[in-house]
């Protein structure tokens, strides 16, 4: 079983986290993508803005109805800052017969090297990366130690972030299609990220 997995703030999630998952689904044959929400992301100076639990609820929300997409909550449950290296080795020993990518977005990509033990994690997963708008996706510029690891992948740029969503929702704007409708009745029915 080949496993993709996609690590994310979601906060809140959005299409551009869909497609990215979907075209590493289908770029890399996976069998599954397990949407992964991060307790305390260690790259991010603010805290997010809603709640763990009202992340994990709207990631399950997003995911409901494809068959290939599951939402795990192994960095909710550990809690504190969540290190993709402990994450992928705690879940290579739960499930030994599988084989685990990670999936990020050019951003991340760029930002790679400076993920804690990351030599470590490249000698355990394979990155399949998404192009973003405004970031480079070539595999040659970067680091030697990552580049073997890094598979880039292309999808239809989105020009969408969690951070725009927010800002949109503090100003009382709609962010309908932007987020799944099942996100965006439950980002209006919890009042999420008003000002
Ligand atoms: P924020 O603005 O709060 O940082 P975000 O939209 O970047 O939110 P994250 O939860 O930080 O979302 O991202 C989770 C993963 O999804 C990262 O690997 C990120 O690069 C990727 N990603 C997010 N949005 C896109 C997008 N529009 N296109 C491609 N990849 C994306
Ligand atoms: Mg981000």
């Amino acid at each position: 079983m080949k496993v993709g997995l996609m690590g994310g703030t979601f906060d809140p999630i959005h299409i551009g986290h869909l497609i990215a998952a979907q075209c590493a689904l289908e770029a890399a044959g996976l069998d599954e993508v397990w949407f992964m929400p991060t307790n305390v992301p260690p790259h991010k100076k603010q805290l997010p803005g809603a709640t763990p639990e009202q992340r994990w609820e709207m990631v399950n929300a997003a995911v409901e109805g494809h068959p290939a997409f599951r939402a795990i909550d192994v960095e909710l449950r550990k809690g504190g800052v969540s290190y993709s290296v402990d994450t992928v080795k705690l879940l290579m020993q739960l499930y030994p017969g599988h084989r685990f990518h990670y999936i990020v977005g050019a951003d991340m990509v760029q930002y790679l090297p400076k993920w804690y033990k990351i030599e470590e994690l490249a000698n355990l997963v394979v990155f399949i990366g998404l192009s973003r708008p405004g970031y480079g996706t070539e595999e040659e510029a970067l680091p030697e130690p990552i580049r073997d690891s890094v598979r880039m992948a292309r999808m239809p740029l989105i020009e969408i972030s969690s951070t725009e969503i927010r800002k949109r929702l503090a100003e009382g704007r709609p962010v309908r299609y932007l987020v799944p409708d099942r996100v965006n009745q439950y980002i209006e029915v919890n009042r999420l990220y008003e000002s």
